[in-house]
């Protein structure tokens, strides 16, 4: 380490890390260049054999030696030391959290600990294997019984992770023969579960219809089946879908319609229903409502509600469900009793409604870019570039603000945020201090001279 606590960076080092800054920055990296040296050969073939030589990790290296160089820390990975919602303390210092998907606070609410604590108390903490062999607990049948209720629909069935839920259901589902079309914001689940099927995959253009439909007439006709995936609320963007048409459309096609509700849940709709009741459409219109147990339903898992046949074949052919364990029985008890209450406390979705709508108001006012936001819950900060957002979020986590910059390739580059998640639990007083917080994290930035050429931001003349 040097004197400043920096990394010391060996010459090749340098050099590739200078040709990763221009190209993140999107300048023209110098044609002089020469190219990256490989790493010290250790035997035949080290490439083989060696972690550290995989493409992955020497850009994850550069990045961070990228960001050490001008004074950025790792924002990822902090250790909270309570239940995180609105608040959170971290390094025994109390924040102003936006980093927790706890939509309407039931985290952690009384509830949903003694739901938790009493499927503890009776079936211990793990359904120790899969539910075809090992057998099943009241609560995966009652917790998906709810969940087919909510939406109407046949039957349900739950996974222990909602990316695995998507990755094993899209994977089975479709094959060879079939066409998947989905908007090109769809999760990393959506679109890792299509090249598991196999089948043609297409994207369109985010809520771009006429491109949807473009896509369906051109590539439909050939495919056997055909799967029209799209998202309740993007998590990266806060905005959603118009269901009326895409209802409309993938009846025209004679296509499934999957939406995933990982965010929508709880937050769209006047009583948190979701995207259907947002929408004003019959959920029964949706062939295939995805969503995750992880965010208002304060546990972990994943679930598909659909038709009785669906939920039967997934139960028998998908991988993720066949051959993993079952939800654990707290886990599934919590995410019963959070539903429950998410049901019987409007009142929580309404106090998120108004939290988020006023955090969009403030960020507005402050000149600030919030992107496609319509306020329910998920506000980005557009900075246009990675290194602006890890900045950001520094200078912001020193004013006693704890969010999450998304950077490249969770986004493109110049898409690059901080993404604020409000809460029903959010006051105003927390959200007014946090977007005066951002201007000065701004000013903060700005006065950097290791910063202010990389990734300065405009301010308000
Ligand atoms: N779908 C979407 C849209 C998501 O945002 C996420 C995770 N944030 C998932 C699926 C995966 O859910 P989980 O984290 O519960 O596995």
């Amino acid at each position: 380490m040097s004197a400043r606590g920096r990394p010391d960076l060996g010459e090749d080092e340098r050099r590739k890390l200078g040709r990763l800054f221009a190209n993140r920055l999107g300048a023209q990296a110098k044609s002089a260049d020469a190219p990256a040296p490989e790493p010290a050969a250790q035997g035949a073939r080290p490439e083989a054999t060696d972690f550290s030589t995989l493409p992955g990790y020497q850009e994850l290296r550069l990045q961070r030696a990228m960001a050490a160089v001008v004074g950025l820390e790792n924002p990822f990975f902090r250790l909270h030391e309570t239940a995180a919602g609105a608040t959170t303390v971290i390094d025994g210092k109390s924040f102003v959290n936006f980093s927790s998907y706890d939509y309407l606070g039931l985290n952690g609410c009384e509830p949903v600990r003694a739901a938790a604590r009493r499927a503890i108390d009776l079936y211990g903490t793990s359904a120790s294997a899969s539910r075809v062999v090992a057998g099943e607990r009241p609560g995966h049948r009652a917790l998906e019984a709810a969940l087919a209720a909510h939406y109407g629909q046949e039957d349900c069935v739950v996974f222990v992770s909602g990316h695995g839920a998507n990755v094993s259901t899209i994977g089975a589902l479709m094959g060879p023969k079939d066409l998947i079309v989905h908007d090109s914001f769809a999760h990393n689940s959506i679109t890792l579960g299509a090249q598991l099927s196999r089948a043609e995959r297409r994207s369109f253009p985010h809520n771009d219809y006429d491109a949807l439909e473009d896509v369906l007439r051109t590539h439909r006709g050939a495919a056997q089946r055909c799967l029209i995936v799209v998202e309740g609320l993007y998590s990266m963007d806060g905005d959603s879908p118009d269901l009326a048409r895409l209802v409309e459309i993938k009846r025209r096609h004679d296509a499934w319609l999957m939406v995933d509700e990982a965010h929508g849940l709880g937050v769209l709709g006047a009583r948190g229903f979701g995207l259907f009741e947002a929408a004003g459409v019959d959920p029964r219109e949706v062939d295939i409502w995805m969503g995750t147990l992880s965010k208002t339903l304060a546990a972990c898992g994943g679930f598909v509600a659909g038709a009785q046949a669906l939920v039967e074949y997934l139960k028998c052919m998908s991988g993720g469900f066949v051959y993993s364990v079952g939800l654990s029985p707290p886990l599934a008890a919590a995410a019963e009793a959070a539903l429950a209450l998410m049901r019987q406390e409007p009142e929580r979705v309404g106090r998120l409604r108004a939290a988020g709508l006023c955090f969009l108001a403030s960020a507005k006012a402050a000149g600030l870019d919030v992107g496609l936001s319509a306020g329910e819950a998920i506000v980005p900060i557009v900075t246009g570039n990675s290194v602006g957002a890890v900045a950001l979020s520094q200078e912001l986590f020193a004013r006693g603000v704890n969010v999450q910059p998304i950077i490249h390739p969770a986004v493109p580059e110049r898409g690059a945020r901080l993404r604020f998640f409000v809460t029903s639990e959010h006051t105003r007083e927390q959200i007014a201090f946090t977007i005066g917080a951002v201007g000065r994290a701004i000013e903060a930035v700005n006065a950097n001279p290791a910063l202010r050429d990389v990734c300065g931001f405009a301010q308000k003349g």
